[in-house]
């Protein structure tokens, strides 16, 4: 199974992609933690990422695609993979299919106003990237993984400024990907709001 996870910031579509890959035995593939992994180890492409990122503007094609050649070439992603967060737009689209065939791009139908606060609240492990939000999914010890114990981070685009932005640019060049996949036939749209267990079940049952 290969496939992406699209829909707008906060969305749900890491959490979800990372249970799903656990389920199926693919690995998890967010271009954005590997670009934050970059930006950590303070390397040449993660210094070049970063302002973009900071600002919720999509970082440059060539770098993304970079980093996502070098992780698809690992050999855990020859038995399949679940992308979370590229492509970003129809040339990101076009990168990948030259790289690889999708067998399924799955849409995460949001009700947006909802979604702010949601992003705001967020917070994440700086070890294991899992998810929380303080308000509706908070970890058993407040600001600690409950899986690993490490300190969760609240990410430097998770404020408002940064999320308006991110939003503008799902509407223009992310979101013409739906149409995109439509016609490629492989396009599932689940809802996405509700529990997070729920949801699991419709991703699963679309990723048959
Ligand atoms: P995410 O964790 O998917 O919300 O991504 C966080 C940030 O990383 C985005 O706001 C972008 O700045 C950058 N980013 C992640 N994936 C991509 C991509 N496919 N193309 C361009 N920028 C990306």
């Amino acid at each position: 199974m290969r496939a992406t996870f699209i829909g707008p910031p906060g969305a749900g579509k890491g959490t979800q992609a990372m249970m799903a890959a656990k389920t199926l035995g693919i690995p998890h593939l967010s271009t954005g933690d590997l670009l934050r992994e970059e930006v950590q180890h303070a390397s040449k492409l993660g210094l070049e990422a970063q302002g973009y990122m900071k600002a919720g503007k999509l970082v440059p094609d060539s770098l993304v695609l970079a980093v996502l050649r070098a992780r698809l070439a690992r050999p855990d992603a020859t038995r399949g993979f679940i992308l979370d967060g590229y492509p970003r737009n129809l040339d990101q689209a076009k990168e990948l299919e030259r790289m690889v065939a999708l067998d399924r791009a799955i849409y995460f139908e949001v009700n947006i106003e909802e979604l702010v606060t949601r992003l705001v609240e967020r917070r994440t492990c700086a070890t294991c990237h899992r998810v929380y939000n303080r308000k509706t999914q908070p970890p058993r010890v407040p600001d600690v993984c409950d899986d690993d114990g490490s300190a969760l981070v609240h990410r430097p685009d998770d404020n408002r400024e940064a999320v308006t932005t991110r939003f503008e640019v799902y509407q223009k060049e992310t979101a013409p990907l739906l149409s995109y996949y439509q016609r490629q036939g492989i396009l599932r749209t689940i809802p996405a709001m509700g529990s997070v267990k729920d949801i699991q079940v419709r991703v699963l049952s679309e990723m048959r």
